[in-house]
């Protein structure tokens, strides 16, 4: 069986080389994204660029994914490189220090407005919280601390404080120069860091779209502000990141597994996409096989319900690129499979359907699940119709065939939904649906005998147009009347 649930692979300096890239592919790599944290514009221009040609070589489709720095708080850098903090000791975040004199004594910080944003009494966590320091007092320049948790500090790490609430904006100045280069790339999706409402991710599509771009917004949910409009987000954004690195360090690690399972629910329930991200594989960054505490990670993740499962530094700057995308391959295969039998029992809450073709799209998913379908052909210009299907638990293929290629791109995130080319020249709809299943019978995916579900509409080639369901039976399709 195909794997339904998605891999997001984070470029970087490990995968740089064309033969990592094939290997990439031929493992399974879905989505790829590329961290404007690090790196130039033109580095990753190019990387999208490799990618795409490598996939095509391959005959394969794989999305790519811009993600914005956003405003992470980050200390500077020390003369040295690093300091080793010792527990009791005082340290100083000194907006006013040149960005590369970091003392054992003092560092300085890139957001110059954190000394308005903290007081006494408020604990910081660095570097994901592997440094914790107790803020003592704020004068000028300077927040005064006192090491809770010592260990070694290094240049530029992140700063967050325990419970939320740093105002920094979301989108900053280098996320607006970043969102040009995004729409240049092409970018399937972009993703907006550290957002604190629903007008965050209204921006930045606005700006995409301004820019000339056309993907998808991504909302990393990673501060402890966006658990409050966690709704409203959701409602605005077209795919949701469960950004477990920077949200388990504001609302604290012990919340995460219950917050996770909460946003892929509402999500899902609300028709959005979902991703569950960051130390997923992580041992894997040095050794050649997982943990077991990561095979459980993220096969929970996929009985979970998530759209797809990603990687960052285990590919970005990882020991062991290939291997990682093929064991979570093999992870998701196997919990997969335990979760078909579930299919038929989730339950959905009544809610009224807004249109024709989600409509068409849930009817499609209910016949399938209680009927031997052996695959869903769905007939799609925008992606819509395959999205619903997808938001519905079911362990059938969903093919989404569709001429566009932005749309083919854009379905690889979904879970259960695979991109196929197809372009719609006839009119004649029992000549369009012997066209649709040798389609599906070249890929393999079905053979005499089986059922097919077509989804398509009257007038092929425009938008929200689906409004109809036909039951095929392989083999049997030119007896099919119209
Ligand atoms: P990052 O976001 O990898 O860009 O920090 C993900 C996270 O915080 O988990
Ligand atoms: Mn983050």
């Amino acid at each position: 069986m195909q794997r339904r649930t998605k891999i997001v692979a984070t470029l970087g300096p490990s995968t740089d080389d064309p033969k990592v890239l094939d290997a990439m592919i031929q493992a399974g790599v879905d989505v790829v994204r590329v961290n404007f944290s690090h790196g130039s514009p033109e580095e990753h221009l190019r990387r999208a660029e490799q990618v795409r040609n490598r996939a095509r070589a391959h005959g394969r489709q794989v999305g790519v994914f811009a993600d914005l720095q956003g405003p992470k708080i980050r200390i500077e850098k020390f003369k040295q490189g690093k300091v080793d903090l010792e527990e009791g000791a005082r340290f100083v975040l000194d907006a006013d220090l040149p960005s590369d004199a970091g003392t054992q004594e003092r560092v300085g910080i890139a957001y110059k407005a954190l000394t308005d944003d903290v007081t006494r009494g408020d604990t910081l966590l660095l570097d994901d919280g592997a440094v914790v320091l107790w803020v003592e007092e704020v004068s000028g320049s300077e927040i005064v601390t006192r090491v809770v948790v010592g260990g070694i500090l290094s240049n530029n790490k992140g700063i967050n404080r325990q419970g939320g609430g740093l105002s920094a904006q979301a989108i900053t100045e280098k996320d607006r120069a970043d969102i040009k280069v995004a729409a240049e790339m092409q970018a399937d999706y972009i993703a907006v860091s550290f957002p604190r409402h629903a007008a965050d991710i209204h921006e930045a599509r606005e700006l995409l779209y301004t820019a000339g771009g056309h993907g998808g917004i991504v909302a990393k949910i990673e501060r402890a502000e966006a658990m409050q409009a966690l709704e409203e987000i959701i409602e605005a954004t077209d795919v949701v990141m469960i950004a477990r690195g920077d949200l388990g360090v504001e609302i604290g690690d012990a919340e995460l597994p219950a917050v996770q399972k909460q946003i892929i629910r509402i999500a899902r329930s609300m028709d959005r996409v979902v991703i569950t991200a960051t130390q997923m594989m992580q041992s894997m960054i040095e050794n050649p096989i997982p943990t077991r505490a990561e095979v459980f990670d993220v096969a929970n993740a996929v009985i979970d319900g998530t759209d797809a499962v990603m990687l960052s530094a285990e590919t970005a700057t990882g020991k062991h690129v290939a291997k990682v995308i093929e064991a979570m391959d093999r992870i998701c295969r196997g919990a997969e499979r335990q979760r078909v039998d579930m299919a038929a029992h989730e339950r959905r809450s009544p809610v009224r359907f807004q249109s024709v073709d989600e409509a068409i799209a849930k009817a499609a998913m209910y016949t399938a699940n209680h009927t031997g379908v052996k695959a869903i052909a769905a007939l799609t210009e925008s992606g819509a119709t395959p999205l619903w299907m997808s938001r519905i638990s079911s362990g059938i293929p969903i093919y989404a065939l569709t001429r566009h290629v932005e749309t083919r791109r854009k379905v690889t995130l979904y879970r259960g939904v695979y991109p196929v080319s197809f372009d719609v020249t006839t009119t004649d709809h029992p000549q369009l649906n012997r066209e649709a299943i040798d389609e599906l019978r070249r890929r393999g995916a079905v053979r005499d005998g089986d059922l097919v579900i077509i989804t398509k509409g009257d007038l092929t080639g425009v938008h929200g147009g689906t409004n109809a369901m036909k039951i095929i039976c392989v083999g049997e399709e030119v007896r099919t009347m119209e």
